[in-house]
């Protein structure tokens, strides 16, 4: 990039940059949580969850002495719940390994649990202007479409010819004004689809803009299809209880709470499942299990369709630590698909109000 469209970069990010808290502050944990959040989330999602997550931890030492079921709750619809699991390990390593104060350098920034080049990059450039490129799926389309590379992104050699790029591209005086910046300019001008290429800073030496096809890059990199999958799942109604667990630490959903869910397996009916994960959970053997709605979601490589079903019981099973009041539900963290099927019911199951009629289907 010319030293010309490299400051034309700059004198359009500080006219043009959309507004966000976090850019109001040099606070490196701030930042920090901003950049967690944004990774695979929109600023205009992220936003809310940054502003009511500084309301409650404001400080590393907050985060630190918070239980982890009330940062996950805090986290819960941003997916990805290792990061705030991470977060909470990092937030504990600030403050045995650097005395409370969050680190600017990248060195330290990377040894952090959950903290990655990206991170680390982004970070430390912003909060104290240190000499580190970013390269995310944004700045990977501006270097792509600019220099003209043609070669799957995806592949490590063309990763590491985007580092060598964008560390040489970085301005020398603002290197987290210039990240930013990047970062904007694939978000609001170098767009995936129908680039603002006229009104673009860099447009004066971009490769891809010469051609008049510059959605041609980057290359786009075939995705696995999704596969297809049902999941059901039991709201077990007992004396205005219900059954939940905390799921094991280490999986997809590490730490939050769920009903009763398991997947229908080949040669499976729905009932037979439903059937099955009652007995498995609740014991006896006479259930009714009755339909009480449906969500669809996606979930790493699947496409699932979860189905809930009521199931009331007379006494609780085994695991009474498990059964928590209704009331109680909307206070743990849990899977985005079941918060949102919690959220669409609950009314009727609190007040009582419940499809008894409706017969279980099958599929
Ligand atoms: S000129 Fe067009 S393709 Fe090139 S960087 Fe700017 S917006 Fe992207």
């Amino acid at each position: 990039m010319t030293p010309t469209s490299k400051q034309a970069l700059l004198n359009w990010f500080d006219v043009h940059q959309r507004e966000m808290p976090w850019r109001l502050t040099k606070d490196p944990y701030a930042i920090w949580v901003s950049e967690m959040m944004l990774q695979q989330t929109q600023v205009v999602t992220a936003t809310p969850y940054w502003q009511r997550w500084m309301e409650r931890f404001p400080t590393v030492a907050s985060l630190a002495d918070a239980p982890l079921d009330d940062v996950l709750m805090h986290w819960q619809g941003l997916g990805y719940y290792a990061r705030a699991r991470n977060m909470h390990k990092a937030a504990s390593v600030v403050l045995s390994d650097h005395a409370g104060v969050f680190p600017t350098s990248y060195d330290d920034l990377l040894a952090l649990p959950g903290v990655g080049p990206y991170t680390a990059a982004a970070v430390s450039s912003i909060s104290s202007n240190a000499h580190r490129a970013v390269v995310d799926a944004n700045v990977i389309r501006v270097l792509c479409r600019h220099e003209g590379i043609e070669d799957n992104p995806k592949l490590p050699a063309v990763q590491v010819r985007l580092q060598t790029i964008a560390d040489a591209n970085l301005d020398e005086a603002r290197p987290g004004d210039f990240n930013q910046a990047m970062m904007e300019l694939g978000a609001t001008l170098c767009t995936p689809k129908s680039p603002f290429c006229d009104r673009c800073p860099i447009g004066d030496d971009c490769i891809a803009k010469k051609t008049r096809m510059p959605e041609r890059y980057p290359l786009p990199v075939e995705k696995p299809k999704a596969i297809r999958r049902t999941d059901v799942l039991i709201i077990a109604l007992c004396d205005g209880m219900t059954y939940t667990h905390q799921l094991p630490q280490d999986g997809l959903w590490g730490g939050l709470y769920s009903f009763p869910r398991i997947s229908v397996m080949d040669g499976e009916s729905v009932i037979e499942t439903v059937t099955r994960l009652a007995i498995d959970i609740l014991g006896g053997e006479n259930h009714q299990p009755v339909e009480l709605g449906r969500i669809r979601h996606a979930v790493t490589i699947y496409n699932v369709e979860l189905i809930a079903y009521i199931v009331n019981v007379t006494e609780f099973a085994a695991d009474h630590h498990n059964w928590r009041s209704l009331s109680e539900i909307d206070t743990f963290p849990m899977p985005n698909p079941q918060a949102k099927l919690w959220a669409q019911h609950k009314h009727e199951l609190l007040s009582g109000r419940l499809p008894v009629s409706q017969p279980a289907l099958d599929l």
